[in-house]
């Protein structure tokens, strides 16, 4: 029996932030697109992102940022904590426009606002591969079924298989990992609208309020053994780590004890490397990347979902400039025009990917190293790279959808 066969004109792998945010972008300039998504409903777990001015920035130009703004609380200052030393920062941040977004309420909200038959769900997408005689992407999907498109958008997440097929390489696997969760304060916290980073000698929290009830909080440490079967279990994520911030203030372990069990995760800290971003293929003919496939990066500069909506909005402004207002009289003309209009795309990106990477890098390693001199480096590296305001990558404007 033949294989079932559909063709459309733009195909986005993944439904994450990325996908949706993609497919957001085309619909806003009129131009339709289909997401695959393997999961059977909205994916939506590892709790908040930070999000600063250069994605609300890009929310804005999807038509969302209004209503998520309204979802999580400005947050005006950020302090800096030391266990291990009498002493404490507090820089303001509120130019820098950081909020602590519930993922959920991101992607539902990028979900809701596009046309109901853009996302299909359940739909794994196991090869793809360039059509020898059209040259257009052919996608294969795990139940047999084959999507012909005319453009392909990858926005499967670090494990991409069509970064894969681009030729890139996996991702490297940082030491550090991250657990994350939620906590309720049915009658209040009492943190303010203050983003907490407590550094301890082998550990480092942050604590974000999302509104004045509820609260989300992460902790980086070196990933082990007891790492493997806690990932399986957010009870034992939990204690192990509340165990693990021993000598803190009440109010942060408390916070650990007290927090919504079913929200807990714990990831292991993927990222490509910028040299590998910059060598890399993020190009072929009509085929291109999006996201954390693109250039998944430490979570340390809380950047990665940003820059992937920046990417949303960039990739559908060179697409919809190349495509809407000229006449395509055949498919070669089509596929000259979304050639170029790709190009275009990941030309504009790489300057900025490359810095927020990079950055990213930077901080990522510095925390990863025992060493004091390679610390150093790092540190002198990242003095270089940003100057004097380590929040400049946050007042990125990636301009008009
Ligand atoms: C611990 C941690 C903390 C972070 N904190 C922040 C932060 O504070 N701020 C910030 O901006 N970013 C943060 N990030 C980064 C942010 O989460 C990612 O950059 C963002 O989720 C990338 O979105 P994406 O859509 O590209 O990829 P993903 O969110 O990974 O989505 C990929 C989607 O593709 C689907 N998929 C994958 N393979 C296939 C397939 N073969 N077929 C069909 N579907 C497929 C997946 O199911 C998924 O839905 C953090 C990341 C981590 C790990």
């Amino acid at each position: 029996m033949k294989a079932a066969e559909e063709t459309h004109d733009i195909v986005i792998i993944g439904g994450g932030i990325c996908g949706l945010a993609t497919a957001l972008a085309l619909h806003r300039k009129g131009i339709k697109s289909l997401v695959l998504e393997r999961s059977d409903e909205l994916r939506a777990t590892g709790g908040a992102i930070s999000v600063y001015m250069n994605g609300w920035h890009a929310l804005d130009q999807l038509g969302v940022g209004e209503e998520l703004r309204s979802k999580a609380i400005l947050i005006k200052e950020i302090k800096d904590s030391w266990l291990f030393k009498e002493e404490v920062n507090t820089t303001p941040s509120r130019k820098a426009g950081l909020r602590c977004l519930k993922r959920s309420d991101l992607v539902e909200t990028l979900a809701a606002t596009l046309p109901a038959e853009s996302i299909r769900f359940s739909c794994r997408i196991v090869a793809t591969e360039i059509d020898p005689i059209t040259s257009f992407p052919i996608i294969h999907a795990s139940d047999g079924l084959i999507i012909k498109a005319k453009i392909l958008v990858g926005c499967d997440g670090s494990n991409s298989v069509v970064a894969k097929k681009l030729g890139l390489k996996a991702p490297k696997i940082s030491p550090i990992c991250e657990a994350r969760g939620f906590t309720n304060y049915p009658n209040g916290h009492s943190f303010g609208d203050q983003f907490l980073r407590l550094w301890g000698h082998n550990f480092l929290l942050g604590r974000a309020p999302i509104n004045d009830k509820l609260v989300f909080w992460f902790v980086d440490h070196k990933f082990n053994q007891r790492d493997i079967e806690a990932r399986e279990d957010p009870t034992l994520i939990r204690d192990l780590t509340s165990q693990r911030l021993e000598g803190s203030p009440e109010e942060v372990i408390d916070m650990i004890k007290n927090c919504e069990i079913n929200s807990l995760t714990l990831t292991r800290i993927r990222y490509r490397a910028p040299w590998h971003i910059l060598f890399g293929k993020m190009q072929k003919g009509t085929t291109t990347l999006a996201g954390d496939s693109f250039h998944v990066m430490d979570p340390s500069i809380g950047q990665g979902g940003s820059a992937a909506i920046e990417d949303a909005v960039v990739l559908a402004r060179c697409l919809a400039g190349e495509l809407q207002h000229h006449q395509v009289a055949d498919s070669g003309e089509l596929k000259k025009r979304a050639e170029a209009a790709i190009a275009k795309y990941v030309r504009e990106r790489m300057l900025r990917i490359m810095s927020l990477s990079t950055r990213a890098f930077l901080i990522g390693s510095m925390s990863a190293t025992s060493s004091w001199v390679k610390r150093m480096i790092f540190c002198v590296l990242l003095v270089l790279l940003s100057g004097n305001n380590s929040l400049s990558h946050a007042q990125f404007d990636c301009g008009h959808l």
